[in-house]
């Protein structure tokens, strides 16, 4: 039986409310609960509770050793919980559980302890060049951090901005995804163990436009952080910018994967199988737009089309599994309406291009590819967010670079190839926030996570969360007694 959570505030669940959500396992189709929804009092309350903790100070105050200690703590119940909580996620979102286990989980865990070990290293400024005063530079924290997180990888992405903006002293309140609330609902209710004071960690579930958008124009919400959708980033922004409240947007990507002639050509199919069918091929850095040069791209065609007719479709509880169903129906129809039709002009199908026809339930997608002659075309432009790779051939190094330039996104980049003055000047004159060079999908979490043009403003990573989940304050001293003009003598 899953939980029925609403809202989590100062340690109490709530499980009453109106306009239920229904959560569905798109294994099967089954409704897995009803979740009312978070009302606009639920989310008032729950703001309220953030802002009195901060306001208290408990933890804000609380010394660095110890909060560390509790960050850590939310790391092992994570780890103890990990077999719990993936058997939740997997239901709720189809990804495989093997997935889940072995990356999510650890990743959720992990992040509390970076945090841990970063608010143990981070220091202040100094300024002493002026003989008669020192000027000191303090980080606190901003207050009160409303968190909006989506659904394709809940557990990682939401405890990624639970850790981040608690750890330097805030509190917060998370939205998740409507579609997928379970795991990271579970996640929070088990952080209750790890020694945080009441009203550190809230949750309120419900939908964006309603509970989410009401959480954000919440005047007790110092600032917000949003991982999704790029139109939706834009209203977040809007809205977060007529309150005048900092906002980071971390949105979607159409990102290239660059394989040059001279790749590790074994190395370079592996990697971009995973770049785009990892996560059911639903990830924000999925390497979704494939260039490969001319020289080699028959022979990579020919093996990458090979191997993704043989990934593993099934199940998302068998360890066996490679690719599981995508969230729900509607995302399902919404990556199939990319599939070229009979006699589309510029676009071939290679694989896949259907629902999986051996399940007769659930959102079960064939790893695709389709072999585009243009840019210019659909799938090389828009966002699909499932398991669809888009590939197209070019000659030089300069018309790789245009075409992944010609991309309204700037999410991540991938590039193979064995030369390292190609590989130096490829990560130059690549637009894009991350470029992952002859691997895919390496996480540095100390390094900014962040995208360019409509792939986001701001990011994630050690130093750049510091700077969003914290205000400067300059404190200026004399060295000695000093002698002030006199006015009105
Ligand atoms: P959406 O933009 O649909 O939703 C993201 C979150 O915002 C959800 O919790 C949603 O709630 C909420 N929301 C929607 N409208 C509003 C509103 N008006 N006010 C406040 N909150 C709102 O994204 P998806 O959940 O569909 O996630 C997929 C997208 O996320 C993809 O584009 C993907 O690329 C991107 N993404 C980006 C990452 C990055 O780091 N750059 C990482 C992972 C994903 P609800 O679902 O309940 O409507």
């Amino acid at each position: 039986m899953t939980d029925i959570i609403t809202a989590l505030i100062d340690g109490e669940t709530i499980s009453a409310g109106e306009a239920p959500i229904p959560v569905v396992n798109p294994a099967d189709d089954t409704l897995i609960v009803e979740l009312p929804e978070a009302d606009d009092a639920t989310v008032d309350r729950a703001v309220a509770a953030a802002r009195r903790s901060f306001d208290e100070g408990a933890w804000r105050a609380m010394a660095v050793e110890k909060r560390q200690a509790v960050l850590r703590r939310c790391a092992d119940l994570i780890d103890a919980a990990a077999d719990m909580l993936a058997d939740i996620e997997c239901a709720n979102t189809g990804i495989p559980r093997a997935q889940i286990r072995n990356r999510s989980i650890l990743r959720a865990a992990d992040n509390f302890r970076f945090f841990a070990d970063y608010i143990g290293q981070s220091v202040g400024a100094l300024y002493e060049q002026n003989p008669d005063y020192l000027t000191f530079v303090r980080r606190e924290p901003v207050g009160v951090a409303a968190l909006i997180s989506p659904w394709n990888s809940p557990l990682a992405l939401g405890s990624m901005k639970i850790a981040s903006s608690i750890a330097f002293g805030n509190s917060c309140v998370l939205k998740p995804s409507e579609q997928a609330p379970l795991g990271i609902s579970k996640l929070v209710s088990i952080l209750g163990e790890a020694g945080l004071p009441e009203g550190v960690v809230n949750l309120v579930n419900g939908r964006g436009a309603s509970t989410g958008d009401r959480l954000i124009r919440n005047p007790g919400v110092d600032v917000v952080t949003f991982t999704g959708g790029t139109p939706t980033g834009r209203v977040i922004m809007r809205t977060a910018g007529e309150l005048l409240k900092p906002a980071t947007v971390e949105l979607g990507g159409k990102s290239a994967n660059i394989i040059f002639d001279d790749a590790d050509f074994e190395q370079a199919v592996d990697g971009a199988l995973l770049g785009i069918f990892t996560n059911n091929g639903q990830q924000c850095l999925a390497g979704s737009r494939i260039l490969v040069q001319r020289g080699i791209a028959d022979r990579f065609i020919e093996a990458f089309v090979e191997r993704a007719r043989k990934i593993r479709i099934g199940d998302p509880l068998d360890a066996a599994t490679e690719i599981g169903p995508l969230v729900s129906q509607r995302h399902m129809q919404h990556v199939l309406s990319f599939v070229p039709g009979a006699g589309a002009e510029g676009e071939t199908l290679l694989t896949g291009g259907r629902r999986a026809p051996q399940f007769d339930r659930g959102c079960y997608v064939e790893p695709t590819i389709v072999r585009a002659d243009s840019n210019d075309r659909r799938v090389c432009q828009e966002e699909i967010f499932g398991p669809f790779a888009a590939l197209m051939v070019f000659d030089t190094d300069e018309e790789a670079y245009r075409i992944a330039n010609a991309s309204r996104f700037g999410l991540v980049s991938y590039v193979w190839s064995q030369n390292i003055a190609r590989i130096m000047e490829a990560q130059e004159r690549i637009e894009a926030g991350i470029v992952w060079c002859n691997t895919p999908m390496m996480r540095e979490l100390r390094a900014p996570f962040g995208g360019y043009k409509d792939s986001g403003v701001g990011a994630d990573g050690g130093a750049a969360c510091e700077a969003f989940y914290t205000r400067q304050k300059t404190v200026t001293i004399p060295r000695r007694p000093i002698a002030l003009r006199k006015l009105g003598v």
